[in-house]
């Protein structure tokens, strides 16, 4: 689009509303316009954006890692994004989740669907699909079918696990990627041809796991992390394979240090891609019931569709009930429960799972 040079416009990209038009901006301009920046970048080009523009990919876990990653490989034009994430938007997220803003906190929007409103916002020519959800091995084929690659936005080892199971047993290409303190880590997982993640790490680490909750985390580590990862996401998707870098590479953004190691060949007795076998996938002793963080716990009903009219009548009269389309919270001092429709709740104020299961079951049902 040409466009003259007004007083006060500095060159370069600037451009000024009122020659564009307000009207025309919401996904009327073309798309060479939209990315010519991008395209012109030799590694991308026509062939590459067209590629992108028909991509399907999953981005499971909406926080700060998985809002960085959606903010990037959403602008840069990939055509479908799946966002999966089971957690609402808090005051906490808005210092590194780039994805939220107060009103989103101020009504605890769950993350999939504030995540997917803030993209139309900026880029109304491609899909998101928000799904608000906990990825179990119950679910995970129905959330992840007909994506050709998997983004880790996950906080736990669990998940990730759970998503390298199904990927090596599906052969799709996964990249790890985590975030805490000042340290930032990620791995392409490419399955048949570089190590998976049980590779790497056979069994999840034990005892006191660093958390963004215990060693707090820094929203540079986490962008970090999400650039060096979505840069790999486009490379994959617009098929240059012999790009992607086949290391675990770990920065601290705050000492400097960094380190690569070697994911270049799967390890033979790898349980998940030598031995074929997917304990995680498989699901077996999955607790309905699980810690998830900063003083809370999640009971993950599935066959309890949750009424939120009739629910909210009955809890009146115990606390205090707020509500939208989305999520309804109830405050029963000291606890905070949190309603999805599906009847999945998480439950603030206790670490003890039998409180959390006696007053999910005195308020919802047991
Ligand atoms: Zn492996």
């Amino acid at each position: 689009m040409a466009q003259e040079k007004k007083p006060g416009d500095f060159g370069g990209e600037a451009s000024s509303d009122e020659s564009r038009g307000v009207e025309s901006r919401a996904g009327e301009f073309p798309d060479q316009d939209r990315y010519s920046r991008q395209v012109l970048f030799p590694g991308i080009g026509a062939d590459g954006q067209r590629k992108l523009a028909s991509a399907r990919i999953a981005i499971v876990g909406c926080g700060a890692t998985g809002s960085a990653l959606a903010g990037l490989l959403a602008r840069a034009g990939v055509g479908t994004l799946r966002i999966i994430d089971r957690d609402y938007v808090e005051p906490s997220n808005l210092q590194r989740q780039s994805l939220f803003d107060e009103k989103d906190a101020a009504e605890s929007l769950p993350k999939a669907i504030a995540a997917a409103r803030q993209i139309a916002a900026f880029n109304s020519q491609i899909v998101v699909e928000p799904r608000v959800d906990d990825l179990v091995p119950a679910n995970i084929e129905a959330l992840l079918e007909g994506m050709q690659l998997i983004l880790d936005g996950t906080d736990n080892f669990e998940t990730r696990y759970l998503i390298n199971d199904y990927a090596v047993d599906r052969s799709l290409p996964w990249i790890y990627s985590a975030a805490v303190g000042s340290y930032a880590v990620t791995l392409n997982v490419l399955p048949g041809e570089t190590a998976c993640m049980a590779c790497i790490f056979p069994d999840s680490p034990r005892g006191m796991v660093e958390t963004c909750e215990t060693s707090g985390i820094l929203n540079s580590a986490v962008n970090l992390v999400a650039s060096v990862a979505a840069t790999e996401a486009l490379k994959l998707l617009v098929g240059n394979r012999a790009q992607l870098r086949r290391t675990l590479f770990s920065f601290d953004v705050w000492s400097n240090e960094h380190a690569e190691i070697s994911a270049a060949k799967p390890r033979p007795d790898c349980r998940a891609c030598g031995d074929r076998d997917f304990v995680h996938l498989a699901g077996e002793g999955r607790p309905h019931i699980t810690l998830c963080g900063r003083n809370s716990v999640q009971i993950h009903e599935r066959q309890r569709p949750i009424d939120f009219v009739e629910i909210d009548r009955r809890l009146q009269p115990h606390g205090i009930v707020r509500r939208n389309d989305f999520v309804l919270k109830f405050w029963h001092d000291p606890y905070e429960m949190t309603l999805f429709p599906d009847g999945r709740a998480i439950i603030k104020g206790t670490t003890d799972t039998a409180v959390a299961r006696s007053l999910y079951a005195r308020y919802v049902g047991s």
